[in-house]
């Protein structure tokens, strides 16, 4: 199946209020042209090198939104900030604040997803809902950045209800945030669902899912 094709069956049910990513890391640039063509604008990367080297190849194609997606390094915050437009993978206080101060000295301004682990994961960054619950004030003290809202990937073998039942809780979550006193965190953004569980993200009201293999096939690693 080509990509084009690909990504008019996903959109096809897909409900206007969320916006389709195009996970393109270890995806050739000629790939990516293609599903720029059949009308992708968002691209998620997770390596900067990688992506740095994609947008000079794809200079031409100037209204591209950049996603990292990626654990980032605080030796690699500066690039980060210079190239991305958004940052879904902002796991630690440290990293969030490091983040904030350089988007003021480059006077740009990231949006930002928390990436927080519904549930206990070894193998994953983020925040715990505890360990979020406890940086909030801190959280909102960022001057730069715009902190849109939750990120969240499931651990591996999870059911299709123990699925459901992680984004409906990152969903309760992020409300919780948004309505809680005294802070400006206005969560408006749900960064979950991937090429296999979107649907689960969905139906608990996902905005951004990130696509991967559904669109441009399996790759060789992750
Ligand atoms: C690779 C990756 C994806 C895409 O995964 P697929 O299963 O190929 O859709 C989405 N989100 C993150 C954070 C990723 O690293």
């Amino acid at each position: 199946m080509t990509i084009a094709h690909n990504i008019e069956t996903i959109r096809r049910d897909l409900p206007a209020s969320v916006k389709l990513m195009a996970v393109s890391k270890q995806v050739s640039v000629a790939q990516m042209r293609e599903a720029y063509a059949a009308g992708i604008r968002d691209f998620g990367e997770s390596r900067i090198q990688e992506a740095q080297a994609k947008q000079q190849e794809l200079s031409d194609l100037s209204d591209i939104c950049w996603h990292l997606i990626g654990h980032l390094q605080g030796n690699k915050v500066r690039k980060a900030v210079q190239i991305f437009d958004w940052i879904h993978s902002v796991d630690s206080l440290k990293l969030l604040h490091q983040i904030d101060r350089v988007a003021g000295e480059l006077s740009k301004s990231p949006r930002i997803c928390l990436q927080v682990k519904i549930l206990p994961d070894p193998d994953k960054y983020g925040w715990t809902i505890p360990e979020l619950i406890a940086d909030l004030t801190q959280i909102n003290c960022c001057e730069f950045i715009k902190i849109s809202g939750l990120m969240a990937i499931p651990p591996l073998g999870l059911t299709i209800e123990q699925t459901q039942e992680l984004f409906d809780n990152a969903r309760d979550l992020s409300h919780q945030i948004s309505q809680q006193p005294g802070l400006q965190l206005q969560m408006t953004e749900l960064s979950m669902g991937m090429s296999g569980d979107y649907r689960s993200a969905i139906a608990a009201g996902t905005t951004i899912i990130r696509l991967g293999s559904i669109i441009f096939g399996d790759r060789t690693e992750n």
